[in-house]
């Protein structure tokens, strides 16, 4: 076992794009088509890291039997880097996706990486494909970590062997033509994660088990669906790949309500954040059960004014509509709301360095 970092080879691409060609490519950015230069590919064996490289993104040469193909040990993450006002780029809370990564790794049996090693891969990439960050608000550069079991053998137990990779991918606004709320079905019939299982780490599987109830939210009409508790299909849990918030208005009054982290919800880093900007814009903040009656009854009795729904990817997404077998919901008149969106704003803010960065979240490469 050795406790150093283990060093990255630096190996950039023969034929590196001109600023017209990258300009080209980054042109009109659908999220996750579109792929920079490089990508650091670090292996692990014999117990311990090795020496990783930053190459040219391309295949990866797998064997058929790697063990990850089967059963599954595979993990990933996805964090943002901004581009500043003064030309650097920053990281939004990227030692908290490596110390996530390090929790789900633990649940399906894989080795952690050293949380400096995961940040000096990152930096080491984004290093190399600065020209790929982004400069407009609401376009980033998204970074995907992942590993994967590589070891060839059919047995079902842990792996010795293990990738881990990462790439990243310049990623346009979320929502080009702007902000606009979307519906949800309220899933009864398929559930995301139950208590000691997998829902809090963000392994491979999840996210295959949760693509029929996909589908199923997209045949009732919607576009995305809301995942219950397990045991008593009855406790809100999050919306697709994203956590949920709830604002309450009563006087003047503001409270935002996000579903306590009971071990089947993915502890969202863009959640943490928003409990804490709620409360410095003066918002009260609280993480509790909430169910799908009382949902229904504090939107019929005023009381909750908006939903909206949160994650790395698209930041803030309002919800207009709920629907479930046999009723219906519309929120805020199917409109963004003002709680909603100036969440959003402070948020975007401090990632894009025109608001202080209070809580010491960004990171400069
Ligand atoms: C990644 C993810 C989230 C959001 O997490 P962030 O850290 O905010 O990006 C929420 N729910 C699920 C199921 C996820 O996979």
């Amino acid at each position: 076992m050795t406790t150093a970092i283990p060093e990255l080879k630096i190996t950039p691409a023969a034929h590196r794009l001109s600023d017209a060609e990258r300009a080209q490519r980054m042109g009109s950015l659908a999220f996750g088509r579109t792929f920079t230069e490089h990508m650091v590919v670090i292996p692990y064996k014999d117990g311990a890291w090795q020496t990783g490289e930053v190459k040219p993104y391309g295949p990866l040469s797998l064997d058929p039997s790697a063990s990850s193909l089967h059963y599954g040990q595979s993990i990933f993450e996805g964090f943002k880097a901004f581009s500043q006002p003064d030309g650097s780029v920053k990281t939004f809370r990227s030692e908290q996706n490596a110390e996530r990564f390090n929790r789900s790794a633990a649940r399906m049996a894989m080795p952690a990486i050293p949380p400096e090693l995961f940040l000096k891969a990152a930096d080491a990439l984004i290093n190399l494909d600065k020209g790929w960050v982004p400069k407009n608000v609401g376009e980033s550069l998204y970074l995907r970590p992942l590993m994967i079991a590589t070891d060839p053998f059919l047995g079902v137990r842990p792996a010795t062997e293990y990738l881990f990779v990462l790439f990243a991918s310049p990623a346009g606004a979320y929502f080009p033509s702007g902000v606009k709320p979307v519906n949800v079905w309220i899933s009864e019939d398929f559930v995301r994660a139950a208590p000691g299982g997998t829902g809090e780490a963000k392994c491979a599987g999840n996210y295959a088990a949760s693509l029929v109830a996909q589908a199923q939210a997209l045949e009732k009409g919607c576009d995305q669906v809301v995942w219950l508790d397990a045991v008593h299909r009855e406790f809100v849990e999050e919306m697709g790949g994203m956590n949920l918030f709830f604002v309450y208005k009563e006087g003047d009054k503001t409270t935002v309500v996000t579903p306590e982290l009971t071990g089947t919800l993915l502890p969202g880093i863009t959640r943490l954040s928003l409990l804490q900007l709620a409360r410095d814009l003066g918002f009260a903040a609280e993480e509790r059960k909430l169910s799908v009656q009382q949902w229904r009854d504090d939107i019929a009795a005023g009381r909750m004014t908006e939903v909206f729904a949160c994650g790395t990817a698209a930041v803030i997404t309002p919800v207009g509509k709920a629907k479930a077998n046999g009723f219906e919901m519309t929120i805020n008149n199917g409109e963004n709301g003002p709680v909603t969106m100036a969440l959003r704003e402070a948020l975007l803010a401090i990632q894009h360095g025109t608001a202080a960065d209070k809580h010491g979240w960004m990171r400069t490469i």
